[in-house]
């Protein structure tokens, strides 16, 4: 899989991207993450990307000219799948989204900035637009890695064990079970019996009854396939 991301703070990427599953998937092939400075498909001489909003109001806003040839020089080079908007009003990501978008081939990721983006940026180049939540960040990028962590982890090959994935919390519309690893007995607070039993099949129902109840109490609507 490929993603490309537009965005006029490549180095916010650096942190995210360098360390970890992410890091990984990249050294073995499975995903590749370009990042592309926004600011050099201006033709402006002092590379300025923002412009103040007609009507007046606070905030500078995104312009179209520099989106509108950074995302059309890369569709030049390749046919894309999504060209994704993150944005605070979009759709808002969760696990069943980020499996979809595992499997697609090629998506740009535009950040946001300012006060936002030129309304027909949204309207004639962006193909979808996600929210990583009901909360207003200061630009895009924070939400991109969020999503291409979310997503390239589930590439097939990116995570060691592959059924790690599959028993993650929101696969099958549950919360995971608890976890627990030595020792035994910290303070006398004790990993529970059953899991020490060696009896799979007990165990197994155990984690099951667990996942069904943390879901009942703590994400209801999971059961119902409604929105969290
Ligand atoms: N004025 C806008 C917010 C702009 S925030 C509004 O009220 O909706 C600046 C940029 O940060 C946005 O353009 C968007 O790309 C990004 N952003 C902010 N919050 C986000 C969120 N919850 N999810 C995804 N992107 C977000």
């Amino acid at each position: 899989m490929r993603i490309d991301i537009i965005t006029i703070f490549p180095e916010m990427f650096e942190g995210p991207f360098s360390h970890s599953i992410i890091k990984r998937a990249q050294e073995k092939g499975l995903a590749e993450i370009h990042l592309h400075q926004l600011r050099d498909f201006t033709n402006d001489k002092h590379r300025k990307v923002d412009d103040y909003a007609f009507s007046g109001g606070a905030g500078m806003v995104m312009m179209i000219e520099p989106v509108a040839r950074a995302i059309e020089h890369l569709q030049e080079q390749r046919h894309y799948d999504e060209v994704i908007y993150t944005s605070p009003d979009g759709e808002l990501l969760d696990q069943p989204m980020a499996n979809r978008l595992s499997t697609l081939e090629n998506i740009i990721i535009l950040c946001g900035h300012y006060k936002g983006i030129d309304e027909r940026i949204r309207e004639h180049l962006i193909t979808r637009e996600i929210s990583i939540g009901n909360y207003v960040l200061s630009g895009g990028e924070l939400a991109a890695a969020v999503i291409t962590d979310a997503v390239v982890r589930l590439i097939p090959g990116v995570l060691g064990n592959e059924v790690s994935a599959l028993t993650d919390s929101f696969q099958n519309n549950l919360v995971s079970p608890p976890v627990y690893t030595r020792p035994r007995d910290f303070r006398g607070w004790k990993v529970p019996d059953i899991l020490l039993s060696g009896n799979e099949k007990r165990i197994e129902e155990w984690k099951f009854e667990q996942s069904v109840e943390r879901t009942k109490k703590r994400r209801p609507g999971l059961l119902k396939n409604e929105e969290q």
